[in-house]
């Protein structure tokens, strides 16, 4: 009875019988991942909770600064949560980082000088820190201000590779960055443990060098965060996994006081550092973002999770595997054409709460070199832990699929991607 009434709803907000019952296939055999990611995100609630009791979280906080925003309790009281939760010395949230890509940028340039060396041990990093770093020159790079780049590259499976890291360290090397979520590549994302293995690789041999992870759509998706396992910079977007989807916009730090404090003084002034920052009217969905963050995420690993096996079992590449572990919420398949990297955005964008009747096209988004669809349909624009696809039109044609508020919705746009690929002949049933 109640699966009659849900499928005929379905088939009213434009799901096919055979597309349906298709995903229903797929779905039983799921139970036991999904009991798996249900435990994380238990985990991960209790440590949320945890710090903001033992930060003493009140009413009081949420109120926000004007101004200066000198002495705001909230903002402060904030940033020890997010430093407790990731077990830091320190951590800075601000809505004046602007998004992921900015608090890399901040990152690095407040913790790197003239004459320095960045090296990524994790190969080419996102398409955006290419002009961050100067890869493609662009004004303002760190290039411009005398600070080297190299890369060593991962191994053909996708996992570190030692011999090269070590060959790459110079006397220079200041900061080894490492990205934990594959971004648009169909490498493997890195799972904590190894991030792990191969921060305790570069300090053994350079105690010196800061290690900073880029943790974008990694956090809670596992039991620990690259912070507990050596990072001296964990850094990413609000309008990701932490924010919990209500976080309007702002980027996070956390890590050693030092770095945090020269991100700080950077993001700010010289002088001024962590002291200034209006936090206006945004303090309440950071604190309640943050909490629901946990089981957020938990949501579009579920989705991460049904779309890998819908798509495998249908004959496509995907990426990481329909049975593999997790180690961020993005979900790479690969068409091969591309035709199919935009049915898919389509579907996704029809079942959209926002938008749902507009139709993604391609463009030449600035900070990418080719151009990107992008189906998004969300409360918070841009924000990719909602329910959002992207894919760069170029060879292998892969779409990149995240996100989603509720796990229920989520599985609404996978199915309405598949129905989109079905109706236009691409796949069979
Ligand atoms: C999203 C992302 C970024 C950049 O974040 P924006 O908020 O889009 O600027 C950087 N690195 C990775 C791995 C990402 O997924």
């Amino acid at each position: 009875m109640e699966n009659q009434i849900i499928e005929e709803l379905y088939r009213e907000m434009g799901i096919s019988g055979p597309v349906f019952r298709f995903g229903q296939q797929i779905l039983r055999a799921l139970e036991e991942r999904f009991r798996e990611i249900d435990g994380v995100a238990e985990y991960n609630q209790l440590k949320v909770v945890r710090a903001m009791q033992k930060n003493r979280v009140s009413a009081e906080h949420f109120s926000g600064s004007t101004g200066y925003g000198y002495n705001d309790s909230g903002r402060e009281t904030l940033e020890k949560v997010y430093a407790d939760t990731f077990h830091t010395e320190d951590a800075l949230v601000r809505s004046q980082i602007t998004c992921g890509t900015h608090a890399l940028a901040l990152a690095l340039s407040a913790n790197l000088r003239p004459g320095d060396e960045l090296l990524s041990i994790s190969g080419k990093p996102y398409d955006t820190l290419e002009e961050v770093i100067g890869i493609r020159p662009s004004r303002g790079s760190l290039a411009e201000y005398g600070i080297r780049y190299r890369q060593a590259e991962l191994k053909e499976d996708g996992s570190f590779d030692f011999d090269a890291i070590k060959a790459a360290l110079r006397p220079e090397t200041k900061i080894a960055a490492i990205q934990r979520s594959k971004g648009y590549l169909t490498r493997p994302s890195l799972s904590v443990e190894q991030i792990g293995e191969a921060i305790r690789f570069v300090k053994d041999l350079r105690p010196d060098i800061i290690v900073m992870v880029d943790n974008c759509y990694g956090e809670f998706v596992d039991y620990t965060e690259p912070s507990d396992c050596g990072a001296d910079m964990t850094v990413g977007s609000l309008i990701k996994n932490p924010g919990g989807g209500l976080a309007p916009m702002g980027g996070y730090i956390a890590g050693t006081r030092e770095c945090v404090e020269n991100c700080a003084v950077r993001l700010t002034s010289p002088g001024l550092g962590r002291e200034v920052g209006a936090s206006l009217n945004t303090l309440r969905s950071l604190y309640q973002g943050f909490f629901l963050a946990p089981t957020v995420t938990a949501g579009a690993l579920k989705a991460a999770v049904f779309a890998a096996n819908l798509y495998e079992q249908l004959g496509f590449k995907v990426v990481p595997g329909g049975a593999e572990k997790r180690n961020d919420i993005i979900q790479a398949v690969e068409f091969g054409f591309p035709e199919g990297v935009i049915r898919f955005c389509e579907g996704i964008q029809a079942a959209a709460p926002v938008d749902s009747y507009v139709t993604p096209e391609p463009w030449a988004m600035p900070g990418y070199d080719s151009d990107v669809i992008m189906a998004a349909g969300a409360f918070i624009q841009g924000s990719s832990i909602e329910l959002s696809a992207d894919g760069p039109i170029k060879p292998p044609y892969a779409v990149y699929f995240q996100g989603g508020l509720t796990w229920e919705h989520a599985r609404y746009g996978i199915l309405r991607s598949l129905q989109s690929l079905y109706e236009h002949g691409y796949v069979k049933l």
